[in-house]
């Protein structure tokens, strides 16, 4: 996709939100924050991925309460059908609230071990799923399953019309912050937050972030105690998490934005027109 089309398919991802409300694509913020955020180098992403119904349970009332949101990655065929994940009621619910929802494939198997036929099924069918569900967040950005990608899905991708971009999951241990030209669009480094490893050591890289840079965290299942393992996460250590977020927003040290959002401002950074 060349420099126009994209700025034009960008364009009109923002032009649908506008139509639908600013809360879609911007968390609601009282003036004094905005004013923080509009100085603010940092940006950071709060996604979560797969749709359980725990983070509809436990982490959403303590994003709202906090005045924040989060791009929702579900696995459109487990959505409705199997037990654990939210109902397509949920999801509609979600996006009036303000959460973006974006393409996690329908059936969440590894892309690299599928023929382009399949990869472009397995977009292509949750982006029809999602649409089914009253959701247009299509054109956007894919949550690649298990973080899983190489140059071949990516050429896949590229000459499908849901996605302009892409993003994978690593650990605190990869790189994460993207700083100028340091970064890929169709394959950017997200860190999925384990319970396996200290609540400090995440709180320390969102205190350190550099200026300039975009840190996105990615959450999978939310419990209330003793996580059954190291993708489920305990809620008051989410809110430990997100206090410092909030806090760090209203300072106007980062601003918060959402996964297309941040797509889209790398590209255009790429491109040198931010
Ligand atoms: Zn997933």
């Amino acid at each position: 996709m060349n420099r126009r089309d994209f700025l034009k398919t960008a364009g009109g991802v923002l032009g649908a939100a506008a139509v639908i409300g600013p809360g879609l694509l911007v968390p609601k913020k009282s003036s004094a924050t905005q004013t923080g955020a509009a100085q603010a180098t940092r940006r950071l992403v709060i996604n979560f991925d797969d749709g359980y119904s725990s983070q509809l349970t436990l982490a959403v009332p303590a994003l709202i309460s906090r005045g924040l949101t989060a791009t929702i990655f579900p696995v459109t065929g487990r959505i409705g059908v199997e037990p654990g994940y939210m109902a397509p009621a949920d999801i509609r619910y979600l996006k009036d609230a303000g959460f973006p929802i974006q393409n996690h494939t329908r059936n969440h198997s590894s892309l690299i071990k599928l023929t382009k036929a399949k990869v472009i099924a397995e977009v292509s069918n949750a982006a029809i799923d999602l649409q089914s569900m009253g959701i247009m967040a299509v054109p956007g950005v894919v949550a690649y399953p298990f973080g899983d990608v190489n140059p071949t899905v990516i050429k896949y991708l590229q000459g499908t019309k849901w996605v302009v971009g892409g993003r994978g999951i690593g650990g605190l241990g990869a790189p994460y912050n993207f700083l100028p030209d340091d970064f890929d669009r169709w394959n950017l480094n997200a860190v999925s937050v384990h319970s396996d490893t200290s609540t400090t050591d995440y709180l320390s890289a969102i205190q350190n972030m550099p200026e300039n840079s975009v840190l996105i965290l990615v959450w999978h299942e939310i419990c209330l105690a003793s996580p059954p393992d190291e993708y489920s996460f305990v809620l008051d250590e989410l809110k430990k998490i997100l206090d410092l977020i909030a806090n760090l927003r209203d300072s106007g040290f980062l601003n918060v934005i959402n996964m297309v959002q941040a797509v889209e401002y790398l590209y255009r950074r790429q491109m040198g027109l931010q």
